[in-house]
């Protein structure tokens, strides 16, 4: 169950109200399309409950980092994907806000969408800006935040809209929660997490909640070879991330302590640069020659992590075990998302590029819960709190108080 209470959408009356939904529909784009549509499907529930109640929507979501109001970076194709999705014509605005977005909105009827253009095209939406979100507000008689991808930043979108109307949670957001709750405070033994990707740095966090929570650690990515430097080992001309030596060195130092295994890999796929071009070569240890990267997790550690996967509980994923993108480093990262798929656990995956690595291995529909939001995943086990959720709770304390 939510925290929410009465501020889920599932308890709002919105029958002939118009409602500001905020999802996130942040997609990765190509020749002028959307690339890969899992976030928009992840949106469609909220918003199909909110037409299905006769509310009219005003949908919106910040796409990419524009600088400026790039053209390149307009919701156009999100709009035009999103219609075909919801069988309904999604009218796109003009712009965030202004007086013509206002008219539009004001004219929307129920079970009508009108998409407004990237929150990002304001520079009030990053600087979370009062007029800004007093403006999205006056768009709506409601406010719903459906963006989890979304939820750990502070912006007039996420936060500041949440505080000027009756505020409540989507579909999505909720579910969100619910999945990283089960992890991370009533897990099915053994806890299995598995971490990846590029750097010590963004993980640590995670690493050292786990250390408390977790049976098991798997490591791997270029992840690993912060703490392969940390064990004194040669890394050869591996990605290292140096400021993470010295995190990973007292992450060693705590697992010594705890009852949580920390496990790193036995063996390595290694190249001489990083490309697809690159001839793989299997090393049987960990210790990095000069002139070599190591790309990938080796075959023996990687079935020895879907061995742990296979007997866990509950798998948490997040990074992915090598350079799964050139197809000779993928092989790592492929046996961690199929034993993810395979396993009878509960699985979680954090999104970022795991998420992007089950797509690309046609596993996405394989697994329990695919996150939306690879950073606010990572925050939310780290402990932290997530502004756009804290702001819903605060409008839900408002309304019991
Ligand atoms: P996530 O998005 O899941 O948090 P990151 O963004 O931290 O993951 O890392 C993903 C990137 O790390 C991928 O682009 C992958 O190619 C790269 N990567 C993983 N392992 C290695 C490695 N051994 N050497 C170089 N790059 C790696
Ligand atoms: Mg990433």
């Amino acid at each position: 169950m939510s925290d929410f209470g009465k501020a889920s959408v599932r308890d709002a009356d919105v029958e002939g109200k118009t409602v500001l939904v905020r999802a996130d529909l942040n997609v990765p784009l190509a020749d002028g399309g959307v690339a890969d549509d899992t976030r928009i499907r992840a949106a469609l529930p909220t918003i199909e409950l909110l037409l299905e109640r006769g509310a009219g929507v005003v949908l919106c979501s910040h796409l990419g980092r524009p600088e400026d109001r790039e053209p390149e970076l307009s919701m156009r194709p999100v709009g035009e994907r999103l219609g075909e999705l919801l069988g309904v014509e999604v009218e796109l605005a003009p712009a965030v806000v202004g007086a013509d977005v206002a008219a539009r909105a004001q004219a929307i009827a129920g079970g009508a969408v009108l998409l407004l253009e990237n929150t990002r095209y304001e520079p009030g939406e990053k600087a979370n800006d009062p007029e800004l979100a007093h403006d999205l507000a006056s768009l709506a008689d409601l406010f719903v935040n459906d963006a989890f991808g979304a939820a750990h930043r502070a912006h007039a979108s996420t936060e500041g809209v949440a505080h000027h109307l009756p505020a409540y949670a989507g579909l999505l957001l909720e579910r969100e929660l619910d999945e990283l709750r089960v992890v991370l405070e009533d897990p099915a033994r053994p806890l299995v997490v598995v971490l990846g990707g590029a750097k010590v740095t963004d993980k640590i966090g995670a690493i050292e909640r786990f250390l408390g929570l977790a049976d098991e650690i798997l490591i791997g990515g270029a992840m690993c070879f912060s703490f392969f430097r940390a064990q004194g080992r040669s890394t050869g001309d591996s990605l290292v991330e140096e400021e993470g030596v010295e995190l990973a060195r007292e992450a060693l130092e705590r697992a010594r302590g705890s009852r949580c295994e920390l496990v790193l890999p036995s063996d390595l796929v290694l190249g001489e640069s990083f490309s697809a071009e690159a001839e793989p070569q299997s090393l049987d240890g960990v210790d990095v020659p000069d002139g070599m990267m190591g790309l990938d997790i080796g075959p023996r550690s990687a079935a020895e992590y879907a061995r742990r996967i296979g007997a866990a509980g509950t798998v948490f994923w997040n990074g992915p075990m090598g350079a799964f993108e050139l197809e000779p480093f993928a092989a790592g990262t492929r046996a961690v998302a199929e034993a993810v798929a395979a396993t009878a656990a509960t699985t979680v995956v954090g999104g970022g590029d795991s998420g992007a690595a089950l797509v690309q291995f046609g596993l996405a529909d394989r697994v329990g819960w695919l996150s939306t939001g690879g950073g606010a995943s990572l925050e939310l086990i780290e402990g932290r709190e997530l502004p756009g959720v804290e702001a819903l709770l605060d409008a839900e304390r408002g309304r019991a108080g």
